[in-house]
């Protein structure tokens, strides 16, 4: 697996302030039917990987740690009672949507119950399911140390809460890893999540960790900028749509729409 490096900056409107700084890409595509058969090439690719991520690691370190934490003051990381509490809590993948489009957010933040969800029998979600296994295997038998993660936290003005579950959260390396099925060039709805995921784990462990993204459809990963994460627009946003009419809502884009899985429900515009 060779990996080359390109700079790349976003122009997707709705990252909020999150960029991707650094691709690393992965020349190794995982032929069709890996996902079932071959798990001795994905533990193979796996070790790779972790080797790389490694080496990541230490080129980015002196950067991450020295962020200071004032900045983050708004938001509290106590989300474990939040059910007791007049806050109202969402998963993080709830930025997802926000970053595609606003009326999808609705919809997920409104608890439409009828969604449109096909359950399909996925080679490439068994791969990703399948790597993730393998990796955190890898990456435990190197000495590295995962930790329990589920990260949460919630703006204090708001009484918004958002919590998730990374993929891969490790301590000492200092790292969040989320894994996605999509090409690495289409990764950018996927960067408010991973920011969210940074700064809840730098509310709960106290240190900054380096945040990457690994697309399993080419084994590339990208190295996520939340230093300049708006956390106050999201929540914003967020507390707009919680409290307003589907009517006002306007969507943001309507390329997404054939895969949406609301779309049966969506005022679509003119209908
Ligand atoms: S169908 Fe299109 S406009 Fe409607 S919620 Fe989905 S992505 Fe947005």
């Amino acid at each position: 697996m060779i990996f080359e490096t390109t700079k790349r900056e976003t122009e997707f409107p709705r990252t909020f302030g999150v960029k991707v700084s650094a691709v690393y890409r992965g020349a190794f595509t995982l032929p069709e039917g890996t996902t079932l058969e071959d798990g001795e090439l994905l533990r193979k690719l796996c070790r790779l990987l972790v080797k790389k991520i490694l080496y990541i690691y230490s080129s980015y370190r002196s950067k991450i740690t020295a962020k200071r934490l004032s900045f983050l003051r708004p938001l509290s990381r106590n989300t474990e009672n939040l059910e007791e509490t007049p806050i109202q809590c969402f998963s993080t993948r709830i930025l997802d949507d926000l970053a595609i489009c606003y009326r999808r957010a609705w919809f997920n933040l409104n608890s439409v119950p009828t969604r449109i969800k096909k359950e399909i029998f996925d080679h490439s979600k068994i791969r990703e399911k399948r790597l993730k296994t393998f990796f955190l295997q890898e990456a435990v038998k190197r000495g590295l140390n995962a930790l329990n993660s589920s990260l949460g936290f919630f703006h204090t003005r708001y009484l918004i809460g958002l919590r998730g579950i990374a993929d891969i959260a490790l301590a000492e390396p200092f790292l969040i890893i989320e894994f996605c099925l999509t090409p690495i060039c289409s990764i950018k709805h996927i960067l408010p999540r991973v920011a969210a995921y940074a700064f809840a784990y730098r509310l709960k462990y106290g240190c900054s960790p380096l945040a990457l993204i690994v697309s399993s459809h080419d084994l590339s990963i990208a190295v996520v900028d939340y230093s300049n994460f708006h956390y106050e627009k999201v929540f914003k946003e967020l507390s707009w749509l919680r409290k307003i009419d589907i009517k006002y809502v306007t969507p943001t884009y309507s390329r997404y729409c054939n895969s949406c899985i609301y779309r049966l429900r969506c005022p679509k515009e003119g209908s």
